[in-house]
């Protein structure tokens, strides 16, 4: 009788250890720690877009096949004449359809989207100033959107997910502001219309790149918490900077709204050197221990101007993934990283 338990516990056990684990361990692809890149397409002013822009962005596309993009799209580009748009629109799409591409949305407060939205243009105050008060930009371009009222938002991110939707751009889920502005009010705004992700901490420091204007550091919502270190995170109830608890603004789907900070700011701000280091100094997080990311973020109309440096960044990211060394580094989608970011450990 004894032998026969035990043998039949024998066989038993390994099914129940099998089954146990599934259950505390669900499906986790990187139990070890990653350094997940990120590559984020600003449209700025569509309008000003050039064929040799463009070129550049396919260059990059083409020259490496893993990265992924995440377009933060411009909706006015349906709002005033923009020669390239078709163009602009198919490239996009291709790479949403071959490449595995984001579209997201990028928005800054210019008056043919704000009049197409039914909300009242304003040109006060700018973030590229040097103070605050009495600045003024007459294109709309500078002024952040946090000065526009909840509802008004509310009417810019509809007249958004009308366009896309009629022009196939789908749902964006990743947001992102001119000059990086949010706010608590914002945050919880792009949540409540089906967005997932923020692309918006932004680092104030000169550690590594240029800065913005002194207007703006009143304005962006921003401060030194946020450093080109940070890694991405939950955004709090009580406050849009890192380090701060539950209870989370969440998304639609019930999930938290998740800050992916742009660790290497922008492409004018920095060298292909900064740009290489800070990966370095991620890399560095993830051998002790942590799952980190980086995000590169490239201007449309500056890409041509600007796709060398990329290009340089891009290839020494694929060497290190190439040569299989740890930790592990892979290129991802801003809103794939956040639902990445919240699975279960
Ligand atoms: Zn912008």
């Amino acid at each position: 009788m004894f032998p026969l338990v035990v043998n039949l516990l024998s066989r038993l056990i390994p099914l129940w250890v099998v089954v146990a684990c599934l259950n505390c361990c669900p499906a986790q692809a990187d139990a070890d720690p990653v350094v997940y890149v990120t590559m984020v397409s600003h449209f700025d002013r569509p309008w000003a877009m050039t064929d040799g822009d463009l070129v550049a962005l396919e260059k990059l596309t083409r020259f490496h096949p893993r990265m992924r993009w995440t377009h933060l799209y411009n909706p006015v580009a349906y709002t005033q004449d923009t020669p390239l748009r078709e163009a602009m629109e198919r490239f996009v799409k291709q790479t949403r359809d071959h490449h595995a591409a984001e579209i997201g949305t990028h928005l800054h407060m210019y008056k043919s989207l704000l009049t197409a939205a039914g909300v009242k243009f304003v040109t006060h105050p700018s973030v590229t100033a040097e103070q605050v008060e009495g600045s003024r930009d007459d294109s709309g371009y500078a002024v952040p959107i946090t000065r526009y009222s909840r509802e008004e938002i509310g009417r810019l991110l509809e007249h958004t997910r009308k366009i896309y939707q009629e022009r196939g751009l789908g749902q964006p889920k990743t947001f992102c502001a001119g000059f990086y502005a949010t706010s608590l009010d914002l945050q919880n705004m792009i949540a409540a219309h089906g967005y997932t992700t923020s692309a918006a901490a932004f680092p104030t420091q000169t550690i590594y790149g240029a800065q913005y204007a002194p207007s703006w550091h009143a304005l962006s919502g921003w401060n030194a918490s946020v450093t080109y270190k940070s890694r991405p995170y939950r955004i709090s109830q009580a406050s849009i900077l890192p380090g701060h608890e539950a209870p989370f603004i969440n998304a639609i789907d019930k999930q938290p709204l998740v800050e992916i900070p742009q660790t290497c700011k922008i492409d004018w701000m920095v060298s292909a050197e900064d740009m290489k280091v800070i990966f370095k100094e991620h890399l560095a997080i993830a051998r002790q221990g942590a799952t980190t990311a980086i995000c590169l973020a490239i201007h449309e109309t500056s890409s041509e101007g600007n796709f060398d440096k990329f290009h340089q960044v891009l290839r020494y990211i694929d060497e290190h993934i190439h040569s299989g060394s740890q930790p592990q580094v892979k290129y991802i989608t801003t809103a794939e990283l956040r639902d990445r970011i919240l699975e279960p450990n």
